[in-house]
C-alpha cells in the first residue's frame, strides 16, 4: 500500500487489538473514510470501544482521501475484513 508515513501502516495493521488502530470503512454514503479506534483488549466484543472518523492523518497531517485514491483496491478489501470491527 502507497500510505504517507509507517506509523498509519502500523496502525491499520493493529486493526482490533488493544490500544489505537485506523480502520478504513466504507460510509452510507458509500465513500470511503478512515476511522481512529480505541479498545480495551485485544479481539474482544466486551471491550470498551472508542472511535472518531478522522479526515488528516493524526502522525503526519497527509488528507486522507488521496491514500485512497491512490490504495482503492486495498482499502476497499481492508474495509470488507475489518466491518465486524467497528461500532
Ligand atoms: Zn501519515
Amino acid at each position: 500500500m502507497d500510505l504517507c508515513c509507517n506509523i498509519l501502516l502500523s496502525a491499520i495493521e493493529t486493526a482490533g487489538k488493544k490500544g489505537f488502530a485506523v480502520i478504513p470503512t466504507k460510509g452510507f454514503d458509500h465513500q470511503y473514510r478512515f476511522v481512529l479506534q480505541c479498545r480495551s483488549k485485544d479481539n474482544d466484543p466486551q471491550a470498551f470501544i472508542a472511535q472518531h472518523y478522522i479526515t488528516y492523518c493524526p502522525w503526519c497531517g497527509t488528507l486522507l482521501s488521496s491514500l485512497i485514491d491512490l490504495n482503492k483496491n486495498e482499502i476497499l478489501e481492508l474495509a470488507n475484513n475489518n466491518e465486524k470491527l467497528l461500532i
